[in-house]
């Protein structure tokens, strides 16, 4: 019961009408000229600047001074970039209301993944537009209005310790059938292989690690599970593992790129290219010092629609590039070239050299027989790959595993390999892939 009257205020309070209507006013707009979404960039900047000067007190010097135009230069010349250490060092000069929440707004707090979460008060309107922004973007991935949906991201929708189906929730006012990540394993497959075929949908909204899985897991079980789109979000979609759910559960996949700061959202079209939505947020990439740059750098994002708590000029610890050729899908907005970053732990061989976690997924690529697996490092000189093994699972699917690492991946390394009866998601449902642990 509680868990209907969650879905149903959801639905109520931000997945509303208000949603779609705005959802529908982007789309019409998406393929307007540049100058008309510059237009409004300065609109809604105006609007946030002018009230940041009021609710934050680091800007309060600024109230009277943000101008009526060119307030894209202006917010470059006189607000400094911020980041979310400077959030965490000076709550009383970036948080509006002295730091505490109104009872009306909403708290959201970054993953933790790569430090210390921080809190980010949200305003009412802010989920809506939020959801709008999603609408716009399911819909490039072929969403049409209450269409079905099979949810595989952070939900707790079952309790942890349930040993027995149904582990899901069918959310009858969203029309989703919303799946527990965390139950999802040799053991379950079958039985939530059966509900997603029985529930009919053509959408998969997943988290990349949990499509992931979930792909692994129907392959080897022999299960046949076919969408017509997937969604993916809110982890790092690695290039094999986008192969590896495209092969096994049909696609394409549409990735899109937000964070619990809101200062940016990019969504992926149906040529595959990562848009930069200019009315949810002005999206600058800048140098180490801060100064925008053609070649990768930092993302440096100003909410647009938050105003409880409006973050100016927020630099996040993902990189990108601006991607200078149009799109042939004719959408105006601007494009980047793959994000990379949130990837949070890194692992370093023996001559203490990071390696990239995209270069580790090819050491999976033909491996079979994997429920689950992670790649740790254990010790300054050791990685451990842990793998939850399927029935079907024999000790050659490992050796060739640790070959590939070392052909590969990296010569340099000293790899073993744990057989683990579970691997653990973190609290958020997330599931950490690749994990420093030295
Ligand atoms: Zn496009």
């Amino acid at each position: 019961m509680k868990k209907h009257m969650r879905y149903l205020l959801r639905r109520v309070l931000r997945e509303n009408c208000l949603a779609e209507s705005r959802a529908r006013s982007l789309i019409k707009r998406e393929k307007s000229n540049r100058r008309e979404s510059e237009r409004l960039q300065e609109v809604y900047l105006h609007r946030s600047l002018s009230r940041a000067v009021h609710v934050i007190p680091a800007y309060s010097s600024l109230i009277g001074k943000i101008p009526s135009k060119s307030v894209k230069q202006f917010v470059i010349d006189n607000f400094p970039i911020i980041d979310k250490t400077r959030l965490l060092s000076d709550r009383a000069s970036f948080f509006p209301h002295d730091g505490i929440a109104r009872p009306w707004w909403s708290v959201g707090r970054t993953s933790g993944t790569s430090g210390t979460p921080v809190d980010i008060f949200r305003d009412y309107n802010s989920a809506i537009w939020e959801h709008a922004f999603h609408l716009q973007h399911w819909s490039w991935a072929g969403f049409e209005k209450n269409a079905r949906q099979i949810v595989l991201r952070g939900d707790l929708v079952v309790p942890p310790e349930q040993d027995r189906p149904p582990y899901w929730y069918l959310d009858p006012f969203g029309r989703q059938l919303i799946l527990s990540t965390r139950h999802i394993n040799n053991a379950s497959i079958g039985y939530f292989a059966a509900a997603i075929n029985a529930y009919g949908a053509t959408q998969l909204r997943a988290y990349p690690s949990a499509a992931y899985e979930l792909s692994r897991l129907a392959e080897s079980h022999d299960l046949s599970l076919r969408f017509k789109s997937i969604i993916t979000g809110s982890e790092t979609l690695f290039p094999a593992h986008r192969d590896e759910i495209t092969r096994v559960l049909g696609g394409p996949v549409f990735d899109f790129y937000g964070m619990a700061e809101r200062v940016a959202f990019g969504g992926e079209c149906e040529f595959g290219r990562m848009h930069i939505h200019p009315e949810y947020s002005f999206v600058e990439i800048v140098d180490s010092h801060g100064k925008p740059t053609e070649e990768e750098g930092f993302i440096v994002g100003t909410s647009f629609h938050n105003l409880a708590m409006p973050l100016i000029r927020y630099r996040l610890d993902d990189s990108a590039k601006w991607s200078r050729t149009a799109c042939p899908c004719g959408r105006s907005y601007p494009t980047v070239e793959r994000i990379l970053g949130r990837i949070g732990d890194t692992l370093l061989d023996l001559d203490g050299r990071p390696v990239s976690p995209t270069i580790i997924t090819f050491a999976f690529k033909g491996v079979s027989n994997l429920a689950r697996s992670q790649v740790a490092q254990t010790e300054r000189d050791h990685w451990e790959i842990r793998v939850v093994p399927t029935a079907s699972y024999s000790d050659q699917d490992g050796d060739m595993l640790v070959q590939n690492m070392k052909r590969l991946v990296s010569s340099r390394l000293n790899i073993s390999l744990k057989l683990v009866p579970s691997i653990e998601n973190l609290p958020s449902g997330k599931y950490k892939w690749i994990s420093q642990e030295v």
